[in-house]
């Protein structure tokens, strides 16, 4: 499916690893590996979609005498478990959402638990990813087949039935650490990303620095978060996912790899997350002291997908036209090309449009001009929905929580 796709033709050599569906080709461990051995190659960076955080995975390729870029199996394997994560995230002293101490089996230990934290409260799936999995409970009355509804949910999604609790908090941020530790006892924070603004809890637009944290909480939680990391003994890149209300700070998750929205904060360090990456995964340890680590200005990421902006109905198909922004302090993303087909298979992201500017105000302006310049002739695309975000006053003052942008889309329709 993807023979025709700009990574392979950039690349030197390449080799099919199957069928368009995922599960026969990108999810096809035996294939890769194969590949792998086929080129000569001495490692495997494993991107930030399909096995990334497959601890099997990295298991495997270590097996096999390969490097994986990225962090230890056992620290994937934990971490990928959300249950187990938040019981391992709190013994290294950060802060939790209050909830279950561990997996929910039955109703009644449920109703117990909610009416001791207070409703709402939302179950979600310890195999859970990509939001999906959650449920949002009101009232006692509508617990139980929320939660069989969860877990049914869940087995379906991830094979993996266990749900767990916590209190679903009201209006909260979602701001998340980016962390790299060298294996070996040292870990140093990058500063942290907003990512509030959420469809259907999937982030669509990230920007760094936070507009609501200060330098001072940001080494403060900073310093929690790499201390974290540095007890663990991880090893290379990873993101503390945060849920922020009303000043205090509670963990969701960790996610064990490189993220879709890692460019705001390359922009705002002047650090090539990769490259770190790749350095660690040799043996060279960090680059970088905490103290060497220094934030400029502000940055933006929006995700742009073949997606009706309204609808959000999937547009795949034939790219008839294609011009990136380009100009100073602007970065895209992208492997689309005039004459490249997008195929219906896989995510429908199609480019990232990171833009840098020595104030969020400076950022927001340069954005609005870099998203005008922006043409995709062929799929319908998500600018338009970017560009009218943009124009929100709420949005530009930066004072927006995980909730705003379905409760602002939900008003565009009128
Ligand atoms: P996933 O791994 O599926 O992305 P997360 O645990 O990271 O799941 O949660 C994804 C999003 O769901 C969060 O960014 C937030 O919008 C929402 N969410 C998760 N837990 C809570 C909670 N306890 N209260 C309110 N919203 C939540």
């Amino acid at each position: 499916a993807d023979a025709h796709a700009m990574h392979v033709r950039l690349a030197d050599e390449a080799i099919c690893i199957g069928p368009p569906a995922a599960t026969d080709s990108y999810l096809n461990i035996p294939n890769i590996i194969s590949a792998a051995e086929i080129s000569g190659a001495d490692a495997i960076h494993p991107g930030y979609g399909f096995l990334s955080e497959n601890a099997r995975f990295a298991d495997i390729v270590e097996l096999h005498g390969l490097i994986f870029v990225g962090p230890k199996p056992e620290h994937i394997r934990t971490m990928g478990d959300k249950v187990e994560a938040k019981r391992t995230a709190g013994a290294l002293g950060l802060p939790l959402v209050p909830g279950s101490d561990g997996a929910i089996h039955d109703v009644d230990e449920a109703k117990a638990l909610a009416a001791e934290i207070g409703y709402p409260v939302i179950i979600k799936a310890a195999s859970g990813g990509g939001g999906r999995g959650m449920k949002v409970v009101n009232d006692p009355d509508s617990l139980e087949t929320q939660m069989q509804q969860a877990g049914t949910e869940a087995k379906a999604a991830f094979g993996d039935a266990t749900v767990y609790m916590e209190k679903y908090l009201g209006n909260p941020r979602h701001i998340e650490f980016q962390v790299f530790g060298d294996g070996a006892g040292n870990a140093i924070h990058l500063g942290e990303r907003d990512c509030s603004l959420q469809r259907r809890h999937q982030k669509v637009l990230e920007e760094a620095p936070s507009p609501i944290l200060s330098p001072q909480e940001r080494d403060r939680m900073g310093g929690i978060v790499a201390k974290a990391m540095a007890d663990m003994g991880y090893r290379g890149a990873g993101t503390i996912e945060f849920l922020w209300e009303a000043g205090e700070f509670y963990f969701i998750e960790m996610n064990t790899r490189l993220q879709v929205e890692h460019p705001v904060t390359e922009m705002i360090t002047g650090l090539d997350l990769v490259r770190e990456q790749i350095r660690i995964a040799e043996g060279h340890g960090l680059t970088l002291r905490q103290e060497d680590v220094e934030f400029r200005g502000h940055a933006i990421e929006c995700r742009i997908n073949a997606e009706d902006p309204r609808s959000f109905a999937p547009s795949p198909g034939l790219v008839k036209q294609f011009h990136a922004p380009g100009g100073m302090h602007v970065r895209v993303d992208s492997g689309l090309y005039a004459g490249y087909r997008v195929p219906p298979y896989y995510d429908s992201m199609i480019a990232k449009l990171i833009v840098y500017g020595t104030s969020r105000e400076g950022c927001l302006r340069r954005l609005r001009r870099a998203l005008e310049e922006f043409v995709v002739e062929g799929p319908t695309t998500t600018i338009p929905l970017h560009q009218a975000l943009l124009d929100d006053p709420e949005f530009q003052a930066g004072d927006y929580t995980i909730k705003w942008l379905e409760e602002w889309l939900a008003r565009q329709d009128v």
